[in-house]
């Protein structure tokens, strides 16, 4: 296939409101995937996903195979955790994760065989029932950090028909390159599950949206997705502005579909479904050998890591036992985030466990994560300027202050994604992304009364 000219591209249908330019830094886009050997033992906490969570069901003593089941829940939003290494429950404990909520775990010593669940087959998937259980049974959530269920989002609402489904490859949060690396070295794999998807949920039409700093990974795409299966052109690849943050599945729906989700509605309230671009790699790769989520590939940067590369981790290992494989730190780090620097959540330590939905670890410097002091506001106005969700940060932080709970409600303050596009626009340093979380939690409180 010959190299993609710009007007063979799909171009973005509609462009959404607000949104910052941020340095990309993507050092690792060139970086292969490494594979990380299975480390001495491994943490599988119970709820890396958005819903119920599981209960372990394996005892202190048991041996396990890689990928079999270890936890599991009765609730429909939830997915099931498997062990990501083979060898012995150590021990079933609890761990404090970094949003605050306190889970069970399994602790496996590993053998250092990763001997497979000999029960381990292919699952069947010949129509949307069978596409949903597997999901289900794969543990798989949404691994561009939102830990959704994805069986739970495949579930079709009757009152709600699909005819849209959006694959989320822009990866606009600066350093991750974890996305990019999928689409460049299995992109075979994500366009297998974008046809299963497509033969299977009855969408009429597959946008795969890259932001444009990826030439390369929208050129990959596209010399697949123009081959000869789309005979009936449904499936388009559509390179869209690097404009953080054009991966929030509103911005993403509203700039690739032209469809603006309503405050409190999801993107199937509009026809849409959305799936990171890793997500639906790994439901192919599923399908074809029935091994569940246990590891998954990690961006490691920040100018505190030895070498920055993109690894492919087993899920449950430590952060410590990543950055040393990755050279160990290059100098003492002041900051260590889950995620990018933009929303993602700062460690007090390195020994928590890498998460399902963990997409990257960053390890910054001293001397690049001194906190700047806030000083007053000036009413510029450019975070309302960026705020994608239409937000005004600068009023809210006052009603929080005044403890306004009814003017934030009304405000709407609960659409905020806490995206961080207004602080990083503020020139007078205002620490706006806590004002908000602080004005949702008003709000939440104020409603529950
Ligand atoms: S953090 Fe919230 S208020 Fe600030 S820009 Fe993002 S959505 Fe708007
Ligand atoms: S960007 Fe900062 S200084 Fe400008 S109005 Fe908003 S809070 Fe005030």
């Amino acid at each position: 296939m010959g190299k993609l000219r710009l007007e063979e591209a799909l171009r973005p249908a509609g462009r959404s409101r607000g949104g910052v330019r941020v340095p990309h830094q993507k050092n690792t886009a060139t970086s292969q995937t490494v594979e990380m050997p299975p480390p001495e033992r491994v943490v599988l906490p119970m709820q890396q996903h958005i819903g119920a969570a599981c209960t372990p069901i394996v005892k202190p003593g048991e041996h396990v195979f890689l990928g079999q089941k270890i936890g599991d829940s009765g609730g429909f939003v939830s997915a099931p955790v498997h062990a990501s290494v083979s060898g012995t429950v150590k021990a079933v404990g609890e761990l404090l994760l970094p949003g605050g909520q306190r889970v069970k775990t399994v602790e496996i010593q590993s053998d250092g065989e990763m001997q497979p669940d000999p029960a381990i087959a292919p699952p069947k998937a010949e129509a949307l029932s069978d596409l949903i259980e597997a999901a289900r049974a794969s543990g798989l959530v949404g691994l561009g950090g939102a830990g959704f269920p994805a069986h739970v989002k495949l579930t079709p609402n009757p009152g709600k028909p699909i005819d849209t489904l959006i694959v989320n490859g822009a990866e606009c949060e600066p350093f991750i390159t974890s996305d990019h690396r999928e689409a460049l070295e299995n992109g075979a794999d994500v366009m297998d599950g974008v046809y299963t998807l497509l033969r299977l949920t009855g969408v009429q039409r597959v946008i795969i949206a890259i932001e444009d700093n990826k030439p390369d990974a929208i050129q990959a795409l596209y010399d697949i997705a123009a081959s000869q299966r789309d005979t009936k052109h449904q499936v388009f690849v559509m390179p869209m502005k690097s404009r953080y943050p054009m991966g929030a599945e509103k911005v993403l729906v509203q700039n690739a579909a032209g469809r603006e989700i309503p405050m409190g509605q999801l993107p199937a309230d509009v026809g849409c479904l959305v799936m990171n671009i890793t997500s639906v790699g790994f439901l192919a790769r599923y399908l074809k050998t029935g091994m569940p989520l246990v590891s998954k590939r990690i961006t490691v940067d920040g100018s505190a890591v030895g070498t920055p590369c993109n690894l492919r981790v087993p899920i449950g290992a430590s952060i410590a036992d990543v950055i040393a494989f990755c050279g160990g730190y290059r100098e003492e780090p002041g900051k260590i985030l889950m995620g990018g620097p933009m929303m993602g959540l700062a460690l007090v330590d390195d020994s928590l466990p890498v998460l399902k939905q963990n997409n990257a670890i960053l390890a910054l410097a001293q001397r690049d994560c001194k906190p700047e002091k806030a000083t007053a506001c000036i009413r510029c106005g450019r975070c309302v300027a960026a705020c994608p969700m239409g937000l005004m940060p600068t009023a809210a932080e006052r009603q929080v202050k005044t403890g306004d709970a009814s003017a934030l409600e009304k405000a709407g303050v609960s659409a905020c994604i806490e995206c961080g596009s207004c602080a990083f626009s503020c020139p007078a340093k205002r620490p706006l992304v806590q004002s908000m979380r602080l004005a949702k939690e008003m709000v939440r409180k104020a409603a529950s009364r």
